[in-house]
């Protein structure tokens, strides 16, 4: 039997044409574009092409790009750099976060708090996972170093009013960071249109490699290094640029901004008729994060009564492939925090699916999911009593 993925919001394939072109990188055009002989002109040609792709894609200026090695290092970052440049330059102190965030960030945040005498003020979220602009402009003030609230939600797919929130830290000259590792794949990211300062993207969300993305900083952001050595990427991460994964990046965005109308009229269709079946279909079920202003390749749902880590593996054994909100695999089980922080109860946060659905996703595909889920979630809701 087929396996099926429908994981995309977890790692995408590499795209063929991503293959290729940095394929040469790695033996052919092999030089450190640190050097000054023409190995080294060679690699640092294409790293600057590389960077002014992206500049292009992201509508600003090749010296405010900066390559790291994941969405991660792009959040943490942005965090650290920023949180404790701000504070040397006026003492603010405080970072404005939601619990919704992905760990790259919350985790960082709470570093911050425990080890560099930060503060951190954890926004509300709605029902829906959405951080409403009103919420930002009530809790920000003279003493913020940073508000970060991510694009949209890898976890429930919500897209979150962007625009609005950075124009309120605009308004109050505060550096706002969005992680837009989830969103870069079907989202609009000039990031003049969207006003944010800071910007994370890492490739593998879409369809390029693991452990390589970028760190839009806005000229005069404030922000520290927070890798120190030979001074790449203008003083900011130090290391050896990983040339055929820079490459990389650039070409899957590339592809990615160039296919966004093709890639969201593929996905949103099978994923809407499957939201539509399996609400139907499937008592105690519902949909989480944002009915609307969501991914279009994201369902999320929660089950009642079910233990999602087992759903999981029952899924798995009839060759599908997804991924839960709760934790931890292993002991107790806790709904994750996306989830508390949506006010579900336990019994229901505990119960939580996502399905992404991506290039290789078909019509069949989704059929065979919808034809065995509902009997599955039966036999989890069985097999937890
Ligand atoms: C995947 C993801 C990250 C982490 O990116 P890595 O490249 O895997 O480190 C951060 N934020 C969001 C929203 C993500 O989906």
């Amino acid at each position: 039997m087929d396996k099926i993925y429908l994981d995309y919001a977890a790692t995408t394939p590499v795209d063929g044409r991503v293959l290729l072109a940095m394929q040469p990188y790695f033996n052919e055009r092999f030089g450190n574009p640190a050097s000054v002989h023409r190995y080294g002109q060679q690699a640092e040609a294409a790293v600057n092409a590389a960077r002014e792709t992206l500049a292009a894609l992201l509508g600003c200026q090749p010296s405010e790009i900066v390559f790291t090695s994941c969405g991660s290092e792009s959040d943490n970052l942005a965090l650290r750099g920023t949180a404790l440049a701000m504070r040397q330059r006026n003492g603010a102190n405080w970072i404005l976060t939601s619990r919704t965030e992905h760990h790259a960030v919350s985790r960082t945040a709470e570093d911050l708090e425990r080890h560099y005498g930060f503060q951190v003020a954890w926004l509300e979220a709605d029902q829906h996972g959405l951080v409403r602009p009103e919420t930002v402009a009530g809790a920000i003030g003279a003493k913020t170093a940073l508000v970060s609230i991510m694009y949209a939600n890898n976890e429930i797919g919500t897209i979150n009013p962007i625009q609005e929130i950075a124009g309120i830290c605009r308004g109050q000259s505060v550096p706002f960071h969005t992680d837009a590792v989830q969103a870069a794949a079907y989202l609009p990211i000039a990031v003049a249109d969207l006003g944010v300062d800071l910007m994370s993207l890492g490739a593998h969300k879409f369809y390029g490699p693991k452990g390589v993305g970028a760190l839009y900083v806005r000229s005069g952001t404030p922000i520290l290094a927070h890798l120190t050595g030979g001074g790449q990427e203008d003083g900011l991460r130090a290391g050896t640029t990983n040339v055929p994964y820079v490459v990389a990046l650039a070409e899957a965005l590339r592809l990615t901004v160039e296919e966004r109308q093709e890639r969201s009229a593929h996905v949103r269709p099978l994923r809407d008729h499957m939201i539509g079946r399996l609400l139907e279909e499937i008592p105690e079920t519902r949909l989480t994060g944002h009915p609307e202003q969501r991914l279009p390749n994201h369902a999320s749902f929660v089950f009642k009564g079910v233990d999602g880590n087992l759903l999981l593996t029952l899924l798995d054994a009839a060759g599908f492939a997804c991924s839960s909100g709760s934790a931890c695999k292993t002991g107790d089980p806790e709904p994750s925090e996306v989830m508390a922080a949506l006010g579900l109860p336990r019994e229901w946060g505990l119960g939580s699916l996502r399905v992404t659905l991506g290039s290789g996703t078909t019509p069949e595909h989704v059929e065979a999911f919808l034809g065995v889920l509902p009997g599955l979630v039966e036999k989890a809701r069985r097999l937890n009593r």
